[in-house]
């Protein structure tokens, strides 16, 4: 049985620390906007989709949120006001957060 090999760092895949890395690099900004019939959606914007599966965290933000939600160039956008809770989610998941606001 061979090893899988990460090919960006060489390192066998279960060593391999490339997504942890890629998720400290991303800078993520969490919003909400108004949709239509005055529904509430949250934002999450920033993630670079080359090296973080925008499909499989909104999935796992989608079941932490109990929601809906799409992914739709490059940002996951949820149904309803997720704000704080997704923020404490990415935060735990290993996420920079942008500050402010
Ligand atoms: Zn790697």
């Amino acid at each position: 049985m061979s090893k899988q090999i990460c090919d960006k760092c060489g390192l066998p895949v279960d060593l391999c620390i490339c997504k942890e890395i890629a998720k400290e690099q991303q800078v993520v900004n969490v919003t909400t906007a108004k949709r239509r019939f005055g529904k509430i959606a949250t934002l999450i914007t920033g993630i670079d989709e080359k090296e973080v599966d925008l499909k499989e965290l909104s999935k796992e933000l989608k079941s932490k949120c109990a929601c809906g939600g799409t992914v739709k160039d490059g940002c996951v956008e949820l149904q309803g006001n997720h704000r704080e809770e997704v923020k404490k989610v990415l935060g735990v998941m290993g996420y920079t957060l942008e500050e402010g606001e």
